[in-house]
C-alpha cells in the first residue's frame, strides 16, 4: 500500500492557518484588510482578553450575498482574483482566499453580512472549519465577523500566545498602522468597551498623526513628498517571476512618495518606528529600511533609527505582493531605482529642512532619556519573518563597542545625558512636558490611554486640523537657514558659542560645529582628489597588533588618498611621514588607531555590507573629530563669526557626523513665555 495521502481540507486549512494566523493581531490584520477591500469607510474592532476570547470587526463595506458568504469559507475562494495574470496587477490587499477558511479552522466564527440590495442578509456560524448554522437575517449593508476562542482546537498554538496585554498591544499597533494609511476612513478599536483608538475621518495625513499620536509627536516630524517618473528605457530585464512573452506593454506611471520623517534629534534604538506602506499595504522591507538609514547617514549615529512614515504609491505591476503568506513582504521590479528614490527624497528633504533642536527635544533625545522610550513588542508586524534575524535585533541599547565615535571623543564632549548649561533649570521647567512626550512616545505602541482621542489630554487641545496646521507652520519657520546672520556674543566656559538671532538665543557647541564643517570639507576634497597634506618633521611611529596590520593593509590606499603617507616600519609598526593638514601629534595617532579599530569592527560585522563610501565617511568623520576645535578653547569674535558662517554653508548644520545636536535654539517665543510676556 502506498504511503502518500491527500490531506483533508480541515488539516490543509490548519496548516495554512499556521502561516497566516499566528496570533490575534494577525486575525485582525486579515479581517481589516477584507473590510478595506470591501470598500468600507467605517471599521470598528472590538477585542476581549487581547483578542484571545473575542475579536469582532464590523464594517460598512459592500457585504456578501448568501452564496458568497458560504463560499468565502472555502479554501482558495476569493472574489479578488481570477487568473494568475491578474496577480501581477493586484490592487486589493487580499487575493489568496486563505484567511477566512484558515481562521475558521482554528476558532469559532460567526458572520453577519448583507449587501443592501437583497431582501435579507445572512447569518452564519462555523467552528473548527464546520458550518453549524446558516440563516437569513435582517441586517444593514456591511459585514460583521466575530472570532471567538482563537486556537480552541489547537492547544499547541494556544500555548504560544503571550499575555493579554502583549497581544492587545500588537492588535493596537496593527490598527494604528492601518488607520495611518487611511486617514479618510473611520477606525475604532475597543477593548472590553474601553476605547483605544477612535479616529474619525480627516482630510490630511498630518491630522491623522495628530489623532493617533498627539501634538507632540507631530511637532517632531517633518513632511516629505516626491515623485519620479518611471524610466523605462534601458531598464534591466524583468526578473523571472514576471517574464512573460505575452505580457502586454506596461502602463507608464510614476513612483510617488509622501510621508513624515523625524528631525535628527529624535532617535530610536530600533526600527520599530519606521512604517513603510506600499500602495497602502504595510510592509517590512530591508531594501527600503536600508534606503532610510542611508538618508540619515552621518545625521544620526549608525546605531540609532529615525521615526519615518513612508507612503509609496506605484503602479501595481511594479511590485510583487505574492512573496509571503502574510503579505508583509514585497518585491520591487526596479529595486535600485526605488531604493535610490527613497534615499534621495528623504536626504534632500532633510537637507532642505535643516531642522533645529530645541531645548526640550535635545534633552529628550540625550542618551539618558532614551531608555524611557524602550519599545513594547507591539509595534512588530505580526507574521513578519525577519524580526529575529541578526540585522533586526538592535533592540538592546547600543553597546559602547558599536559606537566607537562616542567613546573616543568622550574627553572632548559633555557628559552624555547632561546639557552643560543651566541644565537643571531647563530640565525642571520641561520635566512634565517631557514625561508626557516620552509616554506618548509616538510610534512605540502607544499606551492605550494616550491613543484614545477621547482621553482628557486631547479634549483640551484644538481640533486636529487647526493644531496640525499650526505645527506645520512652526516646523517651516524653525530652520537653520539664518545661522549665517547670527551675532556671536561670547562663549560659555570657552566651549559653547552664544549667539543672538532673529528667532531667539542660540547656543552652539563649538567642537561639533567645527567637526561638521571639517567633515563635509574633507569629503568634498576627497571627492575631487584635492586633499592637502603636510609632511611631518619626524615620522610618527604607531604600534599595531598583528590583526590590525592586516586591516591597515586593506585601508592603506584610502588613507593615502586622504593625505596620509604611511609605511610599514617593522612587522608591527607604522611610520607616518605625512598627514592631512591640521592633524598632528597625539591627535593624529588617536585618529589612526580609531579608524583601524572601526574598520576591524566593520569587517567583523558581515551584515554591515561595508563599502568604500562607508570607509571614506568613517575616515572623514574621524579626521574631522580629531582636527576640530576642542571645547575649553577660547575663541576670538572673528573665529566665532567664521565658524558660524562656515556652519551655515554646510549641508547638515544641525547635527554632527555622530548625530549629536550642534546648535540649540531657545526660541523668542519660549523666552517671552518664560518671562510671562505672552
Ligand atoms: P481574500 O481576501 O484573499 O480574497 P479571504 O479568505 O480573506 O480571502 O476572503 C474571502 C472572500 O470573502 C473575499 O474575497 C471577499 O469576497 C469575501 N469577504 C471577506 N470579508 C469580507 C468583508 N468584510 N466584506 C465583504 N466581503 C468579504
Ligand atoms: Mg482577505
Amino acid at each position: 500500500m502506498g504511503r502518500i495521502r491527500v490531506l483533508s481540507d480541515q488539516v490543509a486549512n490548519q496548516i495554512a492557518a499556521g502561516e497566516v494566523v499566528d496570533r490575534p493581531a494577525s486575525v485582525v490584520k486579515e479581517l481589516l484588510e477584507n473590510s478595506l477591500d470591501a470598500g468600507a469607510n467605517r471599521i470598528r474592532i472590538e477585542v476581549e482578553a487581547g483578542g484571545r476570547k473575542l475579536i469582532r470587526i464590523s464594517d460598512d463595506g459592500h457585504g456578501m450575498n448568501r452564496d458568497d458568504a458560504l463560499l468565502a469559507f472555502e479554501r482558495h475562494a476569493t472574489s479578488k482574483l481570477r487568473t494568475a495574470d491578474e496577480l501581477l496587477s493586484i490592487a486589493t490587499l487580499g487575493f489568496r482566499g486563505e484567511a477566512l477558511p484558515s481562521i475558521a479552522s482554528v476558532a469559532r466564527v460567526s458572520l453577519d453580512t448583507a449587501t443592501g440590495d437583497e431582501p435579507s442578509g445572512t447569518h452564519l456560524e462555523i467552528a473548527g472549519g464546520k458550518i453549524h448554522h446558516v440563516d437569513d437575517a435582517a441586517l444593514p449593508r456591511g459585514t460583521t465577523i466575530s472570532v471567538s476562542d482563537l486556537f480552541f482546537n489547537t492547544p499547541a498554538r494556544r500555548k504560544f500566545l503571550r499575555a493579554e496585554s502583549t497581544e492587545l498591544s500588537h492588535v493596537t499597533a496593527l490598527v494604528t498602522h492601518y488607520a495611518l494609511a487611511h486617514p479618510e476612513k473611520h477606525f475604532e478599536l475597543l477593548s472590553a468597551s474601553h476605547s483605544l483608538v477612535s479616529a474619525p475621518p480627516v482630510s490630511r495625513p498630518a491630522e491623522r498623526i495628530y489623532q493617533i499620536f498627539g501634538k507632540d509627536t507631530l511637532a517632531q516630524l517633518l513632511p516629505v513628498a516626491a515623485e519620479t517618473q518611471l524610466d523605462r528605457s534601458g531598464l534591466p530585464e524583468p526578473p523571472p517571476w514576471k517574464r512573460d512573452p505575452d505580457e502586454p506593454p506596461r502602463i507608464p506611471g510614476s513612483f510617488r512618495l509622501s510621508g513624515f520623517y523625524s528631525k535628527p534629534e529624535l532617535q530610536k534604538l530600533n526600527r520599530n518606528s519606521i512604517y513603510i506602506f506600499v500602495n497602502k499595504r504595510l510592509i517590512r522591507d530591508r531594501l527600503l529600511l536600508h534606503a532610510i538609514s542611508e538618508a540619515y547617514r552621518n545625521i544620526i549615529p549608525p546605531t540609532s533609527y529615525p521615526v519615518v512614515l513612508l507612503f509609496l504609491e506605484m503602479p501595481p505591476e511594479e511590485v510583487d505582493v505574492n512573496v509571503h503568506p502574510a503579505k508583509t513582504e514585497v518585491r520591487f521590479r526596479q529595486q535600485s531605482l526605488i531604493h535610490d528614490f527613497v534615499r534621495d527624497s528623504l536626504r534632500n528633504a532633510l537637507i532642505a529642512a535643516r531642522p533645529v533642536a530645541g531645548f526640550k527635544a535635545a534633552l529628550e533625545s540625550s542618551p539618558a532619556a532614551t531608555p524611557s522610550l524602550i519599545p513594547v513588542p507591539g509595534s512588530r508586524l505580526p507574521g513578519s519573518p525577519d524580526q529575529s534575524s541578526a540585522e533586526d535585533t538592535p533592540d538592546q541599547p547600543p553597546s559602547a563597542a558599536a559606537e566607537p565615535f562616542r567613546l573616543t571623543s568622550k574627553p572632548l564632549t559633555p557628559v552624555p545625558g547632561k546639557l552643560p548649561f543651566g541644565e537643571r533649570d531647563v530640565a525642571v521647567h520641561f520635566e512634565q512636558e517631557s514625561l508626557r512626550q516620552a509616554a506618548a512616545a509616538l510610534m512605540e505602541p502607544p499606551l492605550p490611554a494616550h491613543l484614545s482621542c477621547s482621553s482628557d489630554a486631547l479634549d483640551t487641545l484644538p481640533p486636529p486640523s487647526e493644531a496640525a496646521a499650526q505645527i506645520e507652520a512652526e516646523q517651516a519657520a524653525t530652520t537653520l537657514n539664518r545661522l549665517g546672520s547670527l551675532r556671536p556674543m561670547g562663549q560659555l566656559r570657552d566651549s559653547f558659542i552664544l549667539a543672538a538671532g532673529e528667532d531667539g538665543l542660540w547656543i552652539i557647541d563649538q567642537h561639533v560645529a567645527h567637526e561638521r564643517v571639517l567633515f563635509e570639507k574633507i569629503l568634498r576634497d576627497r571627492r575631487v582628489e584635492h586633499v592637502q597634506r603636510q609632511r611631518l618633521l619626524m615620522p610618527l611611529l604607531v604600534e599595531l597588533k598583528p590583526w590590525q596590520m592586516v586591516i591597515f593593509a586593506q585601508i592603506a590606499d584610502e588613507l593615502e588618498r586622504n593625505g596620509f603617507e604611511v609605511e610599514p616600519f617593522g612587522p608591527q609598526t607604522l611610520a607616518v611621514k605625512a598627514a592631512p593638514v591640521g592633524l598632528e601629534g597625539a591627535s593624529l595617532e588617536r585618529m589612526l588607531h580609531e579608524v583601524i579599530e572601526q574598520s576591524t569592527e566593520a569587517s567583523n560585522e558581515p551584515s554591515l555590507n561595508e563599502d568604500l563610501t562607508a570607509l571614506r565617511t568613517r575616515i572623514a568623520a574621524s579626521l574631522a573629530c580629531h582636527s576640530a576645535i576642542k571645547i575649553n578653547t577660547p575663541l576670538d569674535p572673528k573665529r566665532m563669526e567664521w565658524l558660524l558662517l562656515e556652519l551655515a554653508k554646510t549641508e547638515h548644520p544641525t547635527s554632527c557626523p555622530h548625530g549629536r545636536p550642534i546648535a540649540l535654539l531657545y526660541s523668542w517665543k519660549d523666552i517671552q513665555r518664560a518671562f510671562h510676556r505672552i
